[in-house]
């Protein structure tokens, strides 16, 4: 245990900000600086008994609302997190590491967009109804229940409200678990919902890590359904415990992504592309193209201009507005990413750029590294088929559209991907060819939230994202109706 600090956060039950029943705590640490400047519950098994109490006895009442009366509720949070947006930029920037820009354009921008897009959605919700000679079948959404929703440390509110939004949304009420590493907005969230008065116990939050509070929610008996977003080793942990009491459950795990390069694409605007895929939030996003793929042809040429536009992005200090590079989450987490450079140069791979820390002067203490460029690791390299999960990638020539199927298929996960062409129609081929959920033509991360958004392999199970997320956080039930 460490001494008490002055942000000492606290779990949120049944329409209260309420202490925890352990006297244990994690500090919670500013990666560019490596100093702690908060703390978080390590919640326990009973705080979760409370929190999934609480969510049973709201379900009814909020269950029987209508979809409209509830996406009132949901734009009523979006305004609240709206009148607080610059809070929630900084507050996502210092418990990340990742630049204020980013954090205001992606983070905080998508968390409000959650809120509203699918207060839209429930507005155009009607139900769907199958006609026969003599009766009508009426599909109806029913709430499943209770959902535990459990993020990871890398986009948390984003990734939080695109869960909260869809599960209340269809009537579900909530507990939320967020990643231990990164609990500030998760509470921002809460005051924005106790503020505008969301009945008790629609949603309540407890904090703590996986052993302690995520574990225990996950296989609760007071839980209906689980949505996951995290890695894919604890995915598996999460799927074994909540399969044995049938709850609904998703998965959105690990990725580890090609971008496929080929000799015919606008060469400029294919480097600045593939740069952002590459090392978008210090490249911790699970959609991060992490393996180049590049076509033989233009493969030098590919190379030097690549590693030319990566070591002039610009790193250090989160909240100036002009970075674009910032720190990693943890010091464990820089320590795996930095064993795998180590491991690359085992497995005889070259690194043209980066492959160190490199701190900031201002910044010692913090979780700092070089954005990393490696050739030469075979492509069935752990290197290159692992999930690193930082600002590292691997660059491959390819002979051929089936040798770079061949390539970007060869791992085991299969969440996204990019291909890199002029000829649209070989685009498209080669999307149908690759084993992912996802694939982007000519662009990265361009997202419409109608759309399902989730992977195949060990990349998860299910999809989420517009009416896909709606069927999720549902049960439909039919009714059929006899005619005279
Ligand atoms: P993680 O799996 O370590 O933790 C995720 C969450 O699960 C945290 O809240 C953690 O406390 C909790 N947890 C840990 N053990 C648990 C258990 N046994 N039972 C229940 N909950 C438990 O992941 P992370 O390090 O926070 O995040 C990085 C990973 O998330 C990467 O693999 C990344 O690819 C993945 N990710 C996937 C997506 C996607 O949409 N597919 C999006 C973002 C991140």
């Amino acid at each position: 245990m460490t001494e008490k600090s002055n942000l000492d956060l606290m779990n949120y039950i049944d329409g209260e900000f309420v202490p925890h029943s352990t006297e244990e705590w994690l500090d919670v640490i500013e990666p560019a600086t490596g100093v702690r400047y908060a703390r978080v519950p390590l919640s326990n098994p009973e705080d979760i008994d409370s929190a999934v109490e609480a969510a049973n006895l709201a379900k009814q009442e909020w269950g029987a609302l209508s979809h409209k009366d509830r996406s009132v509720w949901l734009d009523k949070i979006a305004d609240g997190l709206e009148t607080r947006f610059e809070e929630m930029a900084s507050l996502e920037s210092r418990d990340t590491g990742k630049p204020i820009s980013i954090a205001r354009s992606v983070d905080a921008k998508r968390s409000i967009a959650n809120f509203r897009f699918f207060a839209d959605l429930l507005r155009g919700h009607s139900e769907e109804k199958f006609e026969m000679p003599d009766a009508s079948n009426i599909v109806v959404s029913k709430p499943v229940g209770v959902g535990a929703l459990i993020t990871p440390w890398n986009l948390p509110l984003y990734l939080l409200s695109w869960k909260v939004a869809p599960a209340i949304g269809m009537g579900n009420t909530v507990v939320c678990k967020p990643s231990e590493l990164t609990p500030m907005t998760a509470d921002l969230l809460m005051r924005v919902i106790d503020e505008v008065g969301l009945p008790r116990g629609v949603v309540n939050l407890v904090h703590g890590d996986g052993p302690g509070a995520g574990s225990p929610l996950v296989a609760h008996q007071g839980v209906d359904l689980v949505s996951f977003t995290g890695g894919t080793s604890t995915g598996e942990k999460v799927a074994k415990s909540a399969s044995s009491s049938f709850k609904k459950l998703s998965l959105e795990l690990g990725g580890k992504n090609s971008s496929i390069v080929f000799s015919d694409c606008d060469f400029e605007s294919t480097i600045a592309g593939v740069v952002r895929a590459a090392f978008l939030n210090q490249g911790q996003v699970c959609l991060c193209g992490s393996r180049i793929l590049v076509e033989d042809g233009i493969y030098e040429s590919f190379k030097l201009s690549f590693v030319e536009a990566v070591e002039k992005m610009r790193i250090g200090d989160p909240s100036d507005e002009q970075t674009e590079l910032g720190a990693l989450i943890s010091k464990d987490h820089i320590e795996k990413v930095m064993g795998y450079v180590s491991l690359a140069k085992n497995e005889g791979g070259k690194i043209l750029t980066g492959g160190k820390p490199c701190l900031p002067s201002e910044f010692e203490g913090g979780y700092w590294m070089a954005p990393t460029v490696i050739e030469n690791v075979d492509y069935n390299s752990r290197c290159s088929t692992e999930e690193i999960f930082g600002p590292v990638v691997t660059l491959h020539p390819f002979e051929d559209e089936m040798e770079a199927i061949e390539i970007a298929n060869g791992t085991r996960y299969g969440l996204a991907g990019s291909v890199w062409t002029q000829d649209l129609e070989k685009g498209q081929r080669v999307s149908r060819s690759m084993e992912t959920g996802m694939v982007w033509i000519n662009t990265w991360l361009h997202r419409d939230l109608r759309v399902p958004f989730g992977g195949v392999k060990d990349s998860g199970v299910g999809r989420e994202g517009g009416r896909w997320s709606m069927d999720f956080f549902s049960e439909p039930m039919n009714i059929c109706l006899k005619h005279d």
